[in-house]
């Protein structure tokens, strides 16, 4: 028997990142039992709903509607519904919307509910092989401003580093990588709990003049050892 579910809370409920399998027991409870779930993409998330025959009515829930959505929400969390917020895959806040809504949620006193679950960064680092005794995750690097800068301070990092990045910048990252940083043992995991998962144990020179991900489709976290101390 799981926990009851509580009206005017907000539970931050984490979603597969690949494989449908890689849900919570109570996750899916959650979902279920909800009055209703904010959603990043309503289409991937009745996608995982239909396959767990869960309905329920979606409210989408993405970047550019934030504005417009926080206040909704709000006002429905405080009237007694319970609310579920998922992102498109991964753990809310990761790398996702979340952030407004949570802090919204805090200043109106609302009790959040968040749940562990899959996040993308977690099995690369594992699988790495590298420290993680202690490991920065710095998600994404920005695409223009600050890019630059962003990398020079990574450089002088001395924990494992993990950044996101997706197939339409994969190989320039790695190339700055390189540029900036020099050689280093990265591993790259690739499409993770996926059908075409892998998992590439390297250096930056080597990716980057084997050219290994030019072709590649799919999605990348990309672990870099930190700078030796
Ligand atoms: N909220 C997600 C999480 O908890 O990991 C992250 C969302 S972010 C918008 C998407 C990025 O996460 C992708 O560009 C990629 O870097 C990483 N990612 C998500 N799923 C992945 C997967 N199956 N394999 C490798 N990387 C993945």
């Amino acid at each position: 028997m799981g926990e009851e579910i509580v009206g005017g809370t907000l539970y931050v409920v984490p979603t597969p990142i690949g494989n449908l399998e890689d849900i919570t027991l109570r996750a899916l409870r959650i979902l279920k039992e909800v009055t209703i779930i904010a959603a990043e993409d309503t289409r991937t998330t009745k996608v995982l709903l239909d396959h767990y025959n869960i309905q329920k009515p979606l409210l989408s829930f993405y970047s550019q509607n934030e504005a417009v959505r926080v206040p909704q929400i709000i006002q429905r969390l405080l009237s007694g519904e319970s609310v579920a917020l998922v992102s498109d895959a991964g753990t809310p806040g990761i790398s996702d919307p979340a952030h407004s809504i949570i802090t919204a949620a805090i200043e109106n006193s609302i009790p959040i509910v968040p749940l562990p679950g899959p996040t993308a960064f977690v099995p690369a680092l594992v699988a790495s092989g590298m420290p993680t005794h202690e490991f920065i995750f710095a998600g994404f690097l920005p695409h223009k401003k600050g890019r630059r800068t962003k990398m020079e301070r990574l450089r002088e990092e001395e924990r494992t580093i993990v950044l996101y990045e997706s197939v339409h910048r994969i190989e320039k990252t790695l190339t700055e990588l390189l540029e900036c940083f020099g050689d280093r043992k990265v591993t790259v995991g690739r499409e993770l709990t996926k059908k075409f998962e892998t998992i590439t144990r390297s250096t930056l020179y080597t990716l980057v003049h084997n050219y290994t991900f030019r072709n590649s489709k799919g999605e990348f976290v990309i672990v870099i050892d930190g700078k030796e101390s």
